[in-house]
């Protein structure tokens, strides 16, 4: 059994609330299955204390910490140097100890890049609808804009904020490479068989009855939903995606990849695909998923 001794080094999740993270089982399994001397912990950080909790985690010599909702962005003031990706994308989710403070990446989009790579989703060359333009929708576009997507059209309920994102992400490609849209135009996006990024609130645990479109016709059009919700393991939007016949996947893989991409980068140790699979079943038998399906 492993018992935490005096080499014992700590990593965190900040943020609020943090209660319901699975972060710790899945960067705790990790540690012990590669052998590492390393514990983590949920720490919530009340508003106003945030950088009161980063220099106390530098104080208390952290290796590291994931930081999430609400402070993704606000937590880069706070740091010593950003990555260029992170920096891009405007929000940070992984700190790493570096001379004189922590280093702040986001491995949220190469988290869902190495999901989709792994669930058999190709955006390379492709239009991608995107469903939101909150910072993950945000930040989807900036990643499939970086992974050759062909193009994005960004559908949200506030349509000036899917304009705004839309703006931003061509001021970065340098192109029209994103186009705006309200969530009822749907219908001006042309073509078929689109691969869709479900990146909106809508649909998660306890709301599990809703999907941010519920026209039958959209659905008609869709080869692949892809929705980053992870909880519940089958979201309304899957349901309708799979009852017009498409193939639908959840956001748990993109979950567990994130926690992996952020555990390499504080213990240099790879983890592979067997144990990608295991957290991803460990995942959906603690959210209580019969399915465990996060690929269907
Ligand atoms: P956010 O910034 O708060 O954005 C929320 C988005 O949902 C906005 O586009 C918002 O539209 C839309 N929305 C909310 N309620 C709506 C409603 N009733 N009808 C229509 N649209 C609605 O959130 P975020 O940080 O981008 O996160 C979005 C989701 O990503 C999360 O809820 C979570 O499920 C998922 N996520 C998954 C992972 C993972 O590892 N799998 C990681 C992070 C996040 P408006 O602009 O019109 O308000």
């Amino acid at each position: 059994m492993y018992t935490p001794d005096g080499h014992t080094r700590t990593c965190g999740l900040i943020g609020s609330p943090v209660a319901h993270t699975q972060s710790p089982m899945i960067q705790n399994h990790m540690a012990r299955a590669t052998g590492q001397n390393l514990v983590y912990l949920p720490f919530p950080v009340a508003c106003g204390d945030l950088e009161a909790a980063v220099r106390g985690a530098l104080a208390l010599d952290f290796l590291g910490l994931n930081v999430t909702v609400p402070y993704k962005s606000d937590v880069i003031a706070y740091l010593a140097q950003i990555d260029p990706l992170a920096e891009r994308i405007g929000a940070v989710n992984t700190l790493v100890r570096c001379e004189g403070g922590y280093k702040g990446y986001n491995t949220d989009m190469p988290g869902l890049y190495r999901a989709m790579r792994q669930d058999g989703v190709e955006a390379a060359g492709r239009e991608v609808v995107i469903l939101g333009a909150g910072g993950v929708a945000r930040a989807v576009a900036v990643m499939l804009l970086d992974r050759g997507a062909a193009g994005v059209y960004i559908l949200n309920r506030t349509a000036d904020k899917a304009q705004a994102v839309a703006q931003e992400v061509n001021r970065m490609a340098g192109r029209p490479f994103a186009k705006a849209y309200a969530l009822t135009d749907y219908e001006r996006i042309p073509g078929e068989n689109w691969l869709v990024i479900q990146a909106t609130s809508v649909g998660m645990h306890p709301h599990v009855e809703d999907a941010v479109i519920e026209d039958e016709a959209f659905y008609r059009r869709v080869e692949i939903g892809y929705d980053l919700i992870f909880n519940p393991g089958t979201t309304r939007f899957m349901k309708l995606t799979e009852a017009a016949g498409g193939r639908t996947y959840n956001g748990a893989r993109m979950l567990v990849y994130q926690g992996i991409i952020a555990f390499e980068l504080w213990t240099g140790t790879s983890i592979g695909q067997d144990m990608a699979d295991e957290l991803c079943g460990r995942m959906a038998q603690a959210l209580g998923q019969q399915d465990g399906g996060y690929g269907r």
